[in-house]
């Protein structure tokens, strides 16, 4: 199939390139983002392959549709940025990865805590300058503290093994609870007693209308004062705003995020030379206990290999009118 393949970095076209067997797909690569400004370049395509900050809207799947686009093959899990409603309204069938590699996305997870709690970034900073001070690094025991998981879906599932092996409690809150993980010792409650229990809370649901701003002023205040909170799912399920005001008053001890509200301007771009015009994540980065990856988590080789695989397979098997085993459907 041609395949326009969206926000492209140099790792989805090497892996990509690679899996793409036989060059079975004419796969043409773009830079830019699809939003209703760049929708033009699908013209002369039959299928779009998109990832987190591709905006697929009502108005862009209109216009994939009329430029004949009949497939939005999405090369990550999350799906919150196509609108399912109009891309069935337009005939057009949506398939994502729903699975590349849940480990990686935990184990990232886990990084932010362990950076966070221990200080090692600033430990790496202060010894390449010989100072070899111990001052203002203290962090804690994980063994024994009280872990809450929002999601225990197979990243919060992957997150909880990692935890109780820490020597952690785990508690959990999900709308469905897992057998695998209570048999495996994590203890599902109601989200309330998760926020008012947790000395470390991670987040692994989906953005959903019901998770959108899940953790706002209320939830937060009902969290342990210094609570760490690590976001690693989808940036709005934080409303970043009162995220900030709880840690001017030091109700967030610290605070790992892997993803941001308004992501979409900043992630994934070296904006090192240019003013960045988004006070919010201006105000984030000067708190010494934040600490903001650009949603890495999934960036692993395993994941990227597996990402590119399923990608392909999922093009092939609507390209052969096979069932679609990784279609989404509203
Ligand atoms: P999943 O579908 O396997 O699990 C999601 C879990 O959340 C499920 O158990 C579901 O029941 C639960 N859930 C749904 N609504 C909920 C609610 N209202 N409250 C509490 N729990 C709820 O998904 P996954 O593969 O584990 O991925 C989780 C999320 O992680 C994705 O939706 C995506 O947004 C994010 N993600 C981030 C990265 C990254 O690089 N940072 C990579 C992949 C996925």
């Amino acid at each position: 199939m041609k395949v326009a393949v969206f926000s492209t970095k140099s790792y989805d076209k090497e892996y990509l390139d690679r899996l793409n067997t036989g060059k079975k797909h004419q796969l043409t690569y773009f830079d830019a983002s699809l939003n209703t400004d760049t929708v033009i370049l699908s013209k002369g395509f039959d299928c779009v392959c998109l990832f987190v900050n591709d905006k697929a809207d009502k108005e862009t799947l209109e216009r994939l549709s009329a430029n004949e686009i009949k497939l939005i093959a999405l090369r990550c899990a999350g799906f919150n940025n196509i609108d399912l409603e109009a891309a069935a309204k337009n005939n057009i069938k949506v398939v994502r990865v729903p699975a590349y590699s849940p480990e990686a996305v935990a184990e990232h997870a886990v990084a932010l805590i362990l950076t966070l709690n221990r200080k090692t970034h600033k430990a790496y900073n202060r010894i390449r300058e010989s100072n070899f001070s111990l001052e203002k690094l203290v962090g804690f025991n994980l063994h024994g503290k009280t872990t809450g998981v929002i999601g225990t879906g197979k990243i919060g599932q992957a997150f909880c093994r990692i935890m109780l092996g820490f020597g952690c409690s785990v508690i959990a809150y999900d709308i469905v609870a897992s057998e695998e993980m209570k048999k495996a010792g994590v203890i599902y409650k109601e989200l309330d007693d998760v926020l008012r229990q947790s000395d470390i809370i991670s987040l692994h649901c989906p953005l959903v209308p019901e998770t959108h701003h899940l953790i706002d002023k209320q939830a937060l205040q009902r969290m342990k004062k210094g609570v760490m909170l690590i976001n690693s799912s989808r940036g709005a399920v934080i409303n970043t705003q009162d995220a900030i005001e709880a840690l001017k008053n030091e109700q967030i001890g610290y605070l790992g995020i892997d993803v941001y509200e308004q992501e979409e301007k900043l992630f994934f771009k070296d904006l090192s030379e240019k003013i960045i015009p988004d006070d919010m994540i201006t105000r984030l980065i000067s708190f010494p206990n934040v600490l903001i990856t650009s949603h890495q988590g999934f960036f692993t080789r395993e994941a990227l290999e597996q990402i590119a695989i399923v990608t392909l397979k999922n093009i092939s098997d609507f390209e052969n009118k096979l069932p679609l085993e990784n279609e989404v459907k509203r």
